[in-house]
């Protein structure tokens, strides 16, 4: 490969030369997410930002693995495993089934998806689909010494891990801060240390979703799933692991205390990370008053916003922030992100018609490599988005007679619009053009019309409207439920 790529691995604090444990195979595990309500920016930017990773690795040729859990039971109201859990209070609040509330979650987090154009990952699997793999982690850890049961509940021994491995290396936490700034629990707690975490719970008699297992009738601890499904799809040891940076601590740092206890060794070689979203500088919460659903964006019906914002403007704002970075929304951002697709988009319809000449005053070559060293330098999208405008401002240019371009250039350019803009970032063209809805939009319309003229007696009009698809093999037929048309063969 002639391009290095890096990565930051927050591991280590530093970028590394990415080089997979078995190239070109790579395996990738997301933390997705806990199905109880509508996907929001929370949700886009990690689903947006590991989409351009598995995006481009693909583009460099490496066959890639990637996985993506659904947590549909174990996450509970707080990260110190108390309170009731998510999925079963909005059951509870809905008088549903569990997993009806799973299931609708999920499938409006797919529509979402689909919307902001992210590839669906290779593997998608179900914290409650691996209930038996998880009890099997929990008997190994129980096995060497690092979990203990106390009344049908198994806890993590952390102190006691952390005598041979360093607890709270991921997140940069440390043990005795950790310990001191635990309030314990009237020693209501039945864990013998404040941060000792749950791998199995037992039910109480109203808890819905439970399981049997060697300890008690109850469901697994949250963090125990994802060391489980990446371990069983993709190996003791894989290449990246991926999530928002709120998942650092105490998710991940569980994780790898589990995995490592399983296996007896580090399980991830790259730790990746995105950062957070925040609304007009604020953490956005359903408490705070300032929660947008990604339904609420498309439509425009929020308070806080201005107008609808398109799935791929949402998608370009996004991008348009190094993943690592923090990025505010407002309503200006997003209205410039529009504007900014908008120019990116009229551009790669201008190209197809642009014409060449004997010379060309700009070095697309150069242009080139400098896209790829942008993705390549820890997927910087938006350095590669300002390289792309410098293709904009070249296409504009020879498109006025301004500058001047050879055909051998202008074919090397196109490429790399569609390789960057389109194969890489997951832009597509919006514009009714590019909808494959619009011969029936259309038809809809001339339908209606037909049908005003038909109730205003005017069958002159009717019928010319009538002969006028037929001439272009188009056969209208009325039903008792309104006009249909189809191709006449
Ligand atoms: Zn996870």
């Amino acid at each position: 490969m002639d391009h290095q790529l890096v990565v930051y691995n927050t591991l280590s604090r530093k970028k590394e030369n990415f080089e997979p444990i078995n190239s070109p195979f790579v395996g990738m595990y997301v933390c997705g997410p806990t199905v109880y309500g509508d996907g929001h920016l929370g949700h886009a930017r990690p689903a947006i930002t590991f989409d351009i990773i598995f995006r481009y690795l693909q583009f460099l040729d490496y066959k890639v693995r990637y996985v993506r859990n659904i947590t549909d039971v174990g996450h509970l109201e707080n990260d110190a495993d108390e309170g009731e859990d998510k999925i079963s209070k909005k059951a509870r609040l809905d008088q549903l089934e569990p997993m009806e509330i799973a299931q609708y979650y999920s499938d409006r987090y797919h529509e979402n998806m689909d919307q902001l154009n992210c590839l669906k990952p290779s593997i998608e699997p179900r914290a409650s689909g691996h209930i038996i793999e998880q009890i099997e982690m929990i008997k190994k850890i129980i096995e060497v010494g690092l979990g203990y049961e106390v009344d049908g509940s198994v806890y993590f021994d952390v102190i006691k891990y952390s005598k041979t491995h360093e607890y709270g290396k991921l997140s940069g936490r440390v043990l005795e801060d950790l310990l001191s700034n635990t309030r314990d629990l009237d020693g209501q707690s039945e864990k013998r240390n404040p941060t000792d975490f749950a791998l199995w719970k037992k039910a109480q008699p109203e808890h819905i979703m439970r399981w049997p297992s060697p300890w008690s009738d109850g469901f697994p601890g949250w963090h125990l799933e994802c060391s489980a499904m990446s371990t069983k799809y993709l190996g003791e040891q894989f290449d990246i692991h991926g999530g928002g940076m709120d998942l650092l601590f105490p998710h991940h740092e569980c994780e790898i205390a589990q995995s490592t206890a399983c296996n007896g060794k580090e399980s991830v070689k790259y730790w990746l990370h995105n950062n957070m979203i925040t609304i007009n500088g604020q953490k956005m919460g359903k408490s705070l008053g300032n929660f947008i659903t990604l339904s609420d964006f498309f439509s425009g019906e929020n308070k806080l916003l201005e107008q609808a914002y398109s799935p791929m403007t949402i998608r370009f704002f996004i991008l348009q922030a190094h993943y690592r970075s923090t990025l505010d929304f407002s309503n200006e951002a997003l209205q410039s992100a529009e504007k900014g697709l908008k120019r990116l988009m009229t551009a790669m319809d201008t190209i197809v018609n642009l014409k060449s000449s004997e010379t060309s005053t700009s070095n697309i070559k150069e242009l080139e490599k400098k896209c790829y060293d942008a993705m390549n330098d820890d997927f910087n999208s938006p350095i590669l988005i300002a390289h792309l405008f410098e293709g904009v401002r070249i296409i504009n240019s020879v498109n006025d007679g301004k500058e001047s371009i050879t055909a051998e250039d202008l074919t090397l350019l196109k490429k790399l619009f569609n390789d960057f803009a389109i194969s890489i970032l997951g832009l597509k063209n919006e514009s009714l053009k590019n909808n494959n809805d619009l011969p029936d939009k259309l038809m809809e319309v001339i339908l209606n019309l037909r049908q005003t003229a038909k109730t205003n007696k005017d069958y002159a009009t009717s019928d010319k409207i009538r002969d006028e698809l037929k001439n272009i093999n188009i056969v209208i037929k009325d039903t008792k439920d309104g006009a249909v048309w189809s191709e006449e063969n």
